[in-house]
């Protein structure tokens, strides 16, 4: 291709919200032939929404709800911003029916009072935060987190995770005082265009593959609903990069979409970086592509252009 084909695809792609930093990046695209993406943000809207709290030590729920919630302030996951929205509404409506028009607001948190005092907060990435109210420990997160803290998972409680899982849902399990209190299911749609971009791509020749932090049974069920047969779970963040290598190794070309600061060490090292556009500043940067539209489609807009442009019918 001459410069000035280079310069119009670059072009073309502004022009339908695909940012291409540079002709190199817009070469490589032609010759995809794994596309991995993140699940959470990516995949799914990342508007999680909480579906279910359940609490198993006879804890009253508005309690339980406003000890979770003070726990995940100061967390900025995707799940966390879910559950606060979830326990301000019930806190302040005594109902958790809706939770439209409680914008998340964690200044407003802060200063209005209503959460617990917490000390000592750390977010560990990949599993949970924990921090300590009332001067107690309280654990949020995946089994993993609870495992680390030999905290004991009944079967009522495992069955109940199993449950969520099984529907997709991520389940979130809560320790206080060294107790597991309750657990919450968190629900994160697909985009609507997803399972047709899957589908695409598999038509163009190109194998998709999801990876994600999340555990197996939610990812596979997931992955299911989207069409995704090669799925990675349970992928601690600086994991998905070591994915993006492993398929490598052959000398096939490989591109990820991601959104998260979770995915751009694997941004980084795929031959095609894709960052959603919605995404956090660090995964744009790591990108050679942006999605400004935050639709699946231009994966495939991106790929098809690069074709067109290197004439690599195939
Ligand atoms: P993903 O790859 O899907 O973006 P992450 O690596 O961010 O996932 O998180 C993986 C898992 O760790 C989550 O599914 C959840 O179980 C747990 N987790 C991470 N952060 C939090 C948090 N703030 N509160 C509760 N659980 C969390
Ligand atoms: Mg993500």
């Amino acid at each position: 291709a001459t410069p000035t084909a280079v310069m119009v695809a670059t072009g073309v792609g502004a022009n339908n919200g695909v940012l291409i930093k540079g002709g190199d990046a817009l070469e490589r695209a032609q010759r995809v032939k794994y596309v991995i993406f993140d699940k959470t943000g990516t995949l799914t809207q990342g508007k999680a929404t909480v579906t279910a709290a359940k609490t198993f030590t006879g804890m009253e729920r508005g309690e339980f709800l406003k000890l979770v919630a003070s726990a995940e302030a100061s967390s900025e996951h995707p799940l966390a911003k879910a559950i606060l929205a979830y326990a301000r509404h019930f806190h302040f409506f005594d109902d958790s029916s809706d939770t439209t028009g409680t914008e998340i607001d964690a200044e407003n948190d802060a200063k209005s009072g209503w959460l617990f005092d917490v000390s000592d907060f750390s977010a560990l990435p990949g599993i949970g935060v924990q921090c300590f109210i009332d001067g107690k420990l309280i654990l949020v997160g995946n089994r993993k987190l609870m495992e680390e803290n030999g905290i004991d998972i009944s079967t009522e409680v495992e069955n109940f995770v199993v449950e969520l899982e099984e529907s997709a849902k991520t389940g979130i399990l809560v320790a206080y005082n060294d107790i597991l209190t309750g657990v919450l299911g968190i629900a994160d749609p697909l985009k609507r265009e997803a399972s047709v971009v899957i589908e695409g791509l598999q038509k163009m020749g190109v194998t998709p593959v999801m990876v994600t932090g999340d555990n197996w049974r939610t990812a596979r069920a997931v992955a299911k609903e989207v069409g995704i047969q090669d799925v990675r779970a349970e992928v601690m963040p600086a994991g998905k990069a070591d994915v993006v290598r492993s398929f490598q190794k052959d000398g096939s070309i490989v591109a990820m979409v991601g959104d998260g600061i979770n995915d751009s060490p694997a941004l980084a090292a795929a031959d095609v970086g894709m960052a959603i556009g919605a995404g956090t500043d660090i995964a744009i940067e790591a990108a050679e592509y942006v999605l400004m539209r935050n639709n699946l489609e231009d994966v495939i807009t991106a790929i098809d252009l690069s074709r067109k442009t290197f004439s690599r019918i195939r």
